[in-house]
């Protein structure tokens, strides 16, 4: 039987929604699946990881030590807890991608990245060449560590009761990384990696003023915001906001791209979203082929229309 362990991503507030759908991986492997929770006092986030479906325990270190989810800091930690599981998940976001190959290179384990599809509890299916083609791949091990590709799993719903156990841990004596300083991004609109709708904008925009712009759309509904590349490269939006192959891969219900063209590693990171509304003033942009629904025009007309329309929409 599997044994499985995800390590649960938080903002020393709350679960991120990343663990659920880490969950619903794991459901599908089959067998007993244990959440670790490492923070400082973080119970309240151990209690919501209990109360989500199907899981057996939760495993709580709570240490000051463990107040900022330093990769370097946190990988002999879960090292220590793997010990007698079979699976180590954890989100393929900036958080699971720094430290999941830790804790395989510290296990001697084989790491797998973003995993999109189980079909046995040694063989699953992940995208390469940027999305363009899916391999299936077998691990023969005793203790395979994966990132799970969360725009491919819904996320597990929260009727559970698990146990929360509290576990001591010497703190590593790491000497080589040590945390100097967390600069937040101001977050009050949705998380861009778990939003339901997400307005991006492209080079088109300009600049960082104009880029405005695509922040005024999504705010009048309720959405997060993404940049492309190229935006992000001219500075016009922060690089934590860049959707596609070397930055985020989301999936929302709703994703509008604003001045964007479509470029394959652009299009790579949003391949699950459900609708793709494109916003594009050159007719024959690769975009429309993937657009739901297309506007041709001048974004510098529509965006302003489709704002104030939105918003006088939601005063009604
Ligand atoms: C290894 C590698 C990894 C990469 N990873 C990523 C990644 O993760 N994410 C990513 O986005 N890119 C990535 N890229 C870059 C990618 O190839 C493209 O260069 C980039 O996506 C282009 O960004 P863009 O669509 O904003 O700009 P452009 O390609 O310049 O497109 C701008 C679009 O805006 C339209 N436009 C111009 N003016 C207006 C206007 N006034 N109104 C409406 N429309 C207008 C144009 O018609 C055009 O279609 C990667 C590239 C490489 C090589």
């Amino acid at each position: 039987m599997s044994r499985i362990l995800i390590i649960a991503e938080h903002d020393g507030k709350t679960l991120n929604p990343a663990t659920a759908k880490c969950l619903r991986c794991a459901q599908q492997l089959g067998g007993e699946v244990s959440i670790a929770v490492l923070g400082s006092q973080v119970a309240g986030i151990a209690a919501e990881a209990a109360r989500l479906s199907g899981v057996a325990r939760v495993l709580l270190v709570d240490n000051a030590a463990n107040a900022h989810p330093l990769a370097a800091l946190q990988a002999p930690q879960l090292a220590q807890l793997a010990a007698g599981f079979t699976h180590v998940l954890g989100p393929s976001t900036t958080f699971g991608k720094d430290l999941l190959p830790r804790v395989a290179a510290l296990l001697d384990a084989p790491m797998l990245s973003d995993i999109m599809a189980v079909e046995s509890p040694a063989r699953f299916k992940r995208p390469i060449y940027a999305g363009n083609a899916i391999i299936t791949v077998e691990v023969d091990a005793p203790v395979i560590v994966a990132t799970v590709r969360i725009a491919s799993f819904d996320a597990a719903d929260s009727a559970g009761t698990a146990v929360v156990e509290t576990i001591t841990l010497a703190t590593p004596a790491v000497t080589h990384t040590r945390l100097v300083d967390v600069s937040v991004q101001k977050a009050d609109r949705p998380d861009l990696q778990t939003a339901k709708r997400v307005v991006s904008g492209g080079r088109a925009l300009g600049s960082a003023e104009n880029f405005s712009l695509v922040y005024a759309l999504a705010e009048s509904i309720g959405a997060g915001v993404g940049a492309s590349r190229a935006a992000v490269d001219s500075g016009y939006a922060p690089n934590d906001l860049q959707v596609g192959q070397t930055g985020k891969i989301i999936a929302p219900e709703l994703y509008i791209a604003v001045g964007i063209s479509g470029a394959i590693q652009h299009m790579t990171g949003i391949k699950d979203a459900r609708t793709i509304v494109a916003i594009n003033k050159d007719p024959d942009a690769p975009i429309f082929e993937a657009a739901d629904i297309g506007l041709v025009g001048d974004l510098f007309e529509l965006l302003p229309q489709l704002t104030a329309a939105f918003q006088s929409r939601a005063s009604k």
